[in-house]
């Protein structure tokens, strides 16, 4: 195994440091990014994909630290990447061996991501003791079973559904990606009464405009593997559902899905941010001069982390589910008043206000 330091004091806020691990014996490669520290360790998930890259990780730690900042939690910005394929019969071994590299990294807790769950973060906390989103059999609030990001994504809608001029009983939903937050987002929102009319997963899409059963898909996704498997509705292609006429939209999957060259398909009004960085900042801002809110993922998918630094400071589950709804509608009150006002695009608002805290706890530390 060897390690790769680098820092990058230029940069305003961050990266304070960017780790390569390889582990030649093993075969494989990780990423540790610590973004900033100021408001103390760091907290990010674990993605484990076979296309993440150095640049997609230091983006989302950025996030997280944004993210940690403006929900008021004790904790920095981190994000690491585990290159491999998340379906790996040896997963145990290569989390294992990635705990290991991380034990003294005491400036970054591993959280759940895309491609890792709580079993991960098991393997994780066995080996070195410091994880969140764990199994409740040892103290955790399994934050992707519990649908923490999916509950806080409806808190958010209910404030955010009269900015952008909608109902939230009347709204027709879009959902891209089916697995822990599109899942908890498609049963969130039908319980507040609106209708999920698509969703879509590696495979495809599927549409009903009448709407789709959200247990019966559940279940089909569960048996067959995908969504396109359901029966009362029609199958598209994965980009095809960006076009589907809808009030809300949420990308719930991988970054950068919607762009420059396919943001003019979108027609939703309100766009909820369930994945991390899924618009690009320039289609971002084409939204926002067509008049489409888009409320940025460190305010509407705060949800998991609030609740993974509950767990950390050993916080009930009522606790983490009230602090989440709590803190996602005054933040996003906050940043939509500020984007109004001020006619910036909601991410900017948010941008400035979460900074403002990072940058106020780095006036108070040496070095940072
Ligand atoms: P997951 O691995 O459980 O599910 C991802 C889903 O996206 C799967 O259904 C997969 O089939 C689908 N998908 C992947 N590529 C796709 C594509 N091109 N088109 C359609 N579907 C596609 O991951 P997750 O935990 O649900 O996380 C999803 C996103 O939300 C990630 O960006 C993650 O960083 C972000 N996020 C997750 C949490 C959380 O609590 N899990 C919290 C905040 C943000």
């Amino acid at each position: 195994m060897s390690k790769f330091f680098a820092t990058n004091k230029a940069v305003e806020i961050g990266p304070q440091k960017i780790i390569q691990l390889f582990f030649p014996h093993s075969n494989f490669h990780a990423i540790v990014v610590v973004d900033n520290t100021a408001l103390g360790p760091s907290i990010g998930g674990v993605r484990v994909s076979l296309d993440v890259t150095v640049e997609e990780v230091k983006r989302l730690a950025m996030v997280m630290t944004m993210k940690n900042s403006i929900s008021g939690l004790p904790h920095g910005g981190g994000k690491a990447g585990i290159i491999v394929d998340p379906k790996s019969p040896e997963k145990e071994h290569y989390f294992r061996v990635f705990a290991q590299a991380i034990k003294e990294l005491y400036e970054y807790i591993p959280g759940p991501d895309m491609g890792s769950n709580e079993e991960c973060m098991a393997w994780i906390y066995d080996e070195i003791g410091r994880a969140t989103g764990l199994p409740e059999e040892i103290g955790g609030l399994p934050l992707d079973r519990l649908g923490a990001t999916g509950y806080g994504l409806a808190e958010c809608a209910e404030i955010a559904c009269p900015y952008a001029g909608i109902e939230l009983k009347m709204a027709r939903v879009v959902i891209q990606g089916f697995g822990s937050v599109g899942r908890a987002s498609a049963k969130n929102f039908s319980e507040k009464g609106a209708t999920v009319i698509a969703v879509s997963d590696t495979k495809g899409s599927i549409y009903n405009p009448d709407g789709l059963d959200v247990n019966e898909l559940m279940d089909v996704k569960r048996t067959t593997g995908s969504v396109i498997n359901y029966k009362k509705g029609t199958v598209k292609n994965c980009e095809d559902l960006f076009s589907i006429p809808c009030e809300i939209l949420i990308p719930a999957a991988t970054p950068d899905v919607i762009r420059r060259d396919n943001v003019d398909r979108i027609s939703a009004k309100l766009i909820l941010q369930g994945a991390n960085i899924p618009i690009t900042r320039e289609a971002e801002e084409i939204l926002h001069k067509r008049g489409i809110l888009s409320v940025p993922d460190f305010i509407a998918n705060a949800g998991g982390v609030i609740m993974a630094a509950m767990e950390y400071a050993k916080k009930s589950e009522g606790e983490a589910f009230d602090a989440i709804s709590e803190r996602i509608r005054k933040n996003t009150k906050l940043i939509l008043e500020k984007s109004l006002n001020e006619d910036i695009p909601p991410r900017d608002a948010a941008e400035s206000i979460a900074k403002e805290r990072v940058l106020k706890a780095m006036s108070y530390k040496k070095g940072l």
